[in-house]
């Protein structure tokens, strides 16, 4: 180990920074967030530097350091400081000041020269209290920055606020539980409880008697129900939140329509269950989902329902959601991106253009009742685009009935199947050939159906190539956090 990490408590602890432009700045903000107390020596002051003068604990000193016996830099001055950052963009100066740190032992950073640096500063993920740092000593930063930006994507943001409410128990905890043992598993089942997760997603927690009583009673505290929308299938549209979601659950109920990829990114060890809902195929009934939704919260378990697209466009999520609110059980929704905007997006067809199309519907050809209840005059509408979920099966239909009701038959249109995965097709024809050109492919589902002068704008905006997709990179990244 080429360095040893430590925590510095700077709080009102003298630390001097020689040179004062934009480096210097960065470097000083930081430290004034330590609450450092700062002197700051240099010839050029920046702006910034006297400004954040003007507020806290800065003292500027405006000197040139460039003389031979600088009061400034001898031993007896610079001992007088914890720590020493060093900023100027002199090779001749840098090499003196950090000589005479040296020779008194006083800690020193040259900033971007490893050599002059007796410590180094770690990129930091700051979940405050909670303060993660990476660092590879100098040898990878552009590693250690895409690690950073791993962590800072995969760690919910309240982390510090749950790390303070932990605080806050400990001395209650150690109060009531006086084995070392009692405390640890309290510890382990607090971080995975509900009122863990409360904070987490920024509701308001119980108060601290109450949860030890809790605790103390072995009452195992009641799951929660995320319903999450997962995409329309590439894994990297999943949300931040979805993938969180994903690495803590304990069951995750899953459609048909979730891809693979998806499925692999679900924290290892916990239970999957298909329920494989999708128009025309073979499926668990509702009633029976919805019962396992809320078995599996009551047993204490973290539930994903997890569903392709948005869950509440043409997902039923809403009436799973009004199943789990009778039996009082937690829930909250994680909003994915749907597939008119997911496929769409792929296929290069924008929804509204203002040449174009001034609004979108979303329509469903597969609904409680026929499609013929649908208001025709209103969907055959110029400049308007239609994105039809489940349209295959009544494709004949649809194309019939809009032309019946005044939309031109060379409205163009465009089929995009399995949008946004490395299956993507994507096939462009006119309304009156729908059926047609649906045949002649052998188009399957899932296909959307894109109805609308838009719809010929993919071929002149087409830019995705399922062939030269690489998702492996990304999701190593992701899963190996999991
Ligand atoms: N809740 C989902 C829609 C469920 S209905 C969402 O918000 O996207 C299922 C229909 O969505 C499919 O029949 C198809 O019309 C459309 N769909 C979903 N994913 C798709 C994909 N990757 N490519 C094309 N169509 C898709």
């Amino acid at each position: 180990m080429n360095y040893l990490p430590i925590n510095i408590d700077l709080k009102n602890q003298p630390v001097l920074v020689f040179g004062a432009g934009e480096v210097a700045v960065r470097k000083i903000k930081l430290l004034l967030k330590a609450g450092a107390k700062i002197t700051c020596i240099g010839l050029k002051i920046s702006g910034d530097i006297i400004e954040l003068g003007k507020h806290q604990s800065i003292q500027i000193k405006v000197s040139d350091l460039s003389q031979s016996k600088h009061p400034y830099l001898n031993g007896a001055y610079i001992s007088q400081f914890r720590l020493v950052v060093s900023a100027t963009d002199n090779h001749a100066l840098s090499e003196r000041i950090y000589q005479v740190c040296q020779q008194n032992h006083v800690l020193i950073n040259t900033v971007d020269d490893k050599a002059r640096c007796n410590y180094i500063t770690p990129a930091i993920i700051d979940r405050d209290p909670l303060i993660i740092s990476v660092s590879s000593g100098g040898a990878a930063p552009v590693l250690v920055k895409r690690i950073k930006t791993m962590l800072e994507t995969d760690l919910p943001h309240r982390l510090g606020q749950l790390a303070q409410k932990a605080d806050s128990l400990r001395a209650s905890v150690k109060k009531v539980f006086t084995q070392f043992s009692q405390r640890k598993r309290f510890w382990e089942s607090f971080f995975s409880s509900s009122h863990a997760s409360d904070i987490l997603q920024g509701r308001s927690s119980e108060d601290n008697d109450t949860i030890i009583k809790q605790f103390q009673s072995n009452k195992t505290p009641q799951g929660e129900v995320a319903l999450v929308g997962a995409g329309p299938g590439d894994p990297e549209l999943l949300t931040v939140k979805a993938l969180q979601c994903l690495q803590k659950a304990d069951v995750v109920l899953y459609d048909r329509l979730v891809s693979p990829e998806i499925i692999e990114l679900i924290r290892k060890d916990a239970t999957l269950i298909p329920v494989g809902k999708s128009a025309g195929h073979h499926s668990v009934p509702q009633e029976q989902i919805n019962q396992w939704l809320v078995d599996h919260a009551k047993q204490g378990k973290q539930v994903v329902r997890l569903k392709g697209g948005d869950p509440f466009v043409f997902g039923r999520g809403g009436e799973e959601l009004q199943t789990l609110k009778q039996h009082q059980i937690k829930f909250q929704i994680v909003p994915g991106i749907t597939a008119a905007v997911g496929c769409s997006a792929y296929a290069g067809i924008p929804l509204t253009h203002r040449d174009f199309a001034q609004n979108v519907l979303f329509v469903t050809g597969h609904c409680k009742d026929s499609i013929d209840t649908y208001d025709w005059p209103s969907l055959a509408r110029e400049q308007q685009t239609i994105a039809v979920y489940m349209g295959l099966m009544k494709s004949a239909h649809l194309s019939e009935q809009l032309i019946k009701h005044g939309k031109s038959p060379e409205t163009p249109v465009a089929l995009i199947e399995n949008g946004t995965s490395v299956q993507q097709r994507v096939f462009t024809t006119i309304l009156s050939d729908l059926s047609q050109t649906i045949d002649q492919h052998k188009v399957s589902s899932p296909t959307l159906i894109v109805i609308g002068e838009v719809a010929a704008l993919a071929n002149e905006l087409a830019w995705f190539d399922p062939n030269s997709v690489n998702h492996s990179q990304p999701l190593e990244l992701l899963t190996k956090t999991a």
